[in-house]
């Protein structure tokens, strides 16, 4: 998708601090982290955001979250904790539109979020 910054990274055309990748997927380091561990996590292919997601995606999506659980350990906060979660939309200012999902560690998180 012409544009996407995410679907330019995912072609090598911007530079990513990588953490992981499968042949459908990559994990890569937040450029403004909003704690000591973010990383995000997108589909390679471009879905816009969680309310464009087809049935169709539903093995994407669930090896999405696999990887999430594999890069949570490899950056060490498997058993400390962290957060994972996707923007959508205005009200939950999503500005990459391109699905992510947001694994925040490293610190205590506050809940709720603001
Ligand atoms: P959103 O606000 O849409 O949920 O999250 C978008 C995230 O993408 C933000 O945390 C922002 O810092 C990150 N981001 C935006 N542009 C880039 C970029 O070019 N490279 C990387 N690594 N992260 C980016
Ligand atoms: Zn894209």
């Amino acid at each position: 998708m012409e544009d996407c910054i995410f679907c330019k990274i995912v072609a090598g055309e911007l530079p990513s601090d990588k953490v992981a990748e499968t042949d459908e997927l990559l994990a890569f380091r937040d450029i403004r982290p909003q704690a000591p561990v973010h990383v995000l996590l997108i589909p390679k292919k471009h879905i816009a955001s969680a309310n464009d997601i087809a049935d169709s995606d539903a093995p994407l999506i669930g090896a999405l979250h696999l990887l999430a659980k594999q890069v949570a350990r490899q950056v060490g906060v498997a058993e400390s904790g962290y957060r994972l979660v996707t923007n959508v939309g205005w009200d939950a200012q999503q500005t990459v539109q391109h699905l992510h999902y947001h694994l925040l560690g490293g610190r205590q998180l506050g809940w709720p979020p603001g």
